[in-house]
């Protein structure tokens, strides 16, 4: 007989940018191996179905210190949790806050299981634009001061990376993304080849390919990623591709 209740484990794990085939194995593996699933609605919605026998837990967007405590507790009880997100959940997700509320929990195990990021994901369906060094630079300011952005944001265009940019906008940054082009094409030509990608993966994927000064003008959303080229990027068979080097091949 035991005489001490076993902790479960904590799974932190990335389930891709959206359909079912572009989540890893060892993702779903653990899904399986896990008795609750936690994460914000949006992605446990994008799961319930496959997963009817297990218990689903979340909080509204904004609540994720009071999703990551949930987890502790459920998996203090002696189950596995998987804290699921959307891409990789060490890319903007919520490995390191699980590691930093996990203070609290010495007890509990924690994995980081990791997914296709919404830059890879993207990337491929506007064709080869991240084959060389690249930037991925989220211009959400609630966790990070709009300064910090801006400097990156130059440090990026001047050192001339591609740039990928996540949380382009949202209905009370609307601007942000015209904000950053126009830094941008402080060090970049406005004939720069971008792309932009919605709902990658998802129903209703789509994308464009686009020159800077056009980017800089166009309305795009939190489903959206952005891709601004570096000064070698071009745009072949309506692809946008970046070329391995800046030699000729
Ligand atoms: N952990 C996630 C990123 C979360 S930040 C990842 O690794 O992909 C949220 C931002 O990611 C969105 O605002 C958007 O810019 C990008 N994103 C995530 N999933 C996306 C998708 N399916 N299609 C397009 N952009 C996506």
């Amino acid at each position: 007989m035991k005489l001490f209740m076993e902790h479960g484990k904590i799974y932190v794990t990335g389930l891709g940018p959206g359909a079912a085939e572009q989540m890893t194995f060892q993702a779903g593996n653990v899904l399986e191996k896990c008795s609750v699933i936690i994460g914000y609605t949006v992605y446990i919605d994008l799961i319930r179905e496959a997963y009817p026998d297990k218990v689903f837990l979340s909080t509204p967007m904004r609540r994720e210190a009071e999703r990551c405590r949930m987890a502790f507790e459920e998996a203090a009880k002696g189950k596995n949790v998987a804290m699921v997100c959307s891409g990789d959940a060490g890319i903007y997700g919520m490995a390191g806050l699980i590691y930093e509320i996990g203070r609290d929990y010495p007890e509990v195990g924690i994995e980081v299981v990791p997914g296709i990021t919404a830059a890879s994901g993207g990337a491929a369906v506007l064709g080869a634009p991240l084959m060389h060094d690249f930037a991925v630079i989220s211009l959400s300011d609630l966790l990070t001061p709009w300064e910090t952005i801006e400097r990156r944001l130059r440090a990026a265009a001047e050192a001339d990376f591609v740039i990928c940019l996540y949380n382009p906008s949202s209905k009370k940054r609307a601007d942000y993304l015209r904000r950053a082009c126009a830094l941008i094409l402080q060090y970049r030509s406005g004939k720069t080849v971008c792309g932009t990608v919605r709902n990658i993966g998802r129903e209703g994927e789509s994308c464009r390919i686009l020159s800077l000064e056009e980017l800089m003008d166009t309305p795009v959303d939190m489903f959206t990623t952005v891709y601004i080229g570096n000064s070698n990027t071009m745009e072949l068979r309506g692809r946008m591709v970046t070329p391995r080097g800046y030699r000729d091949v």
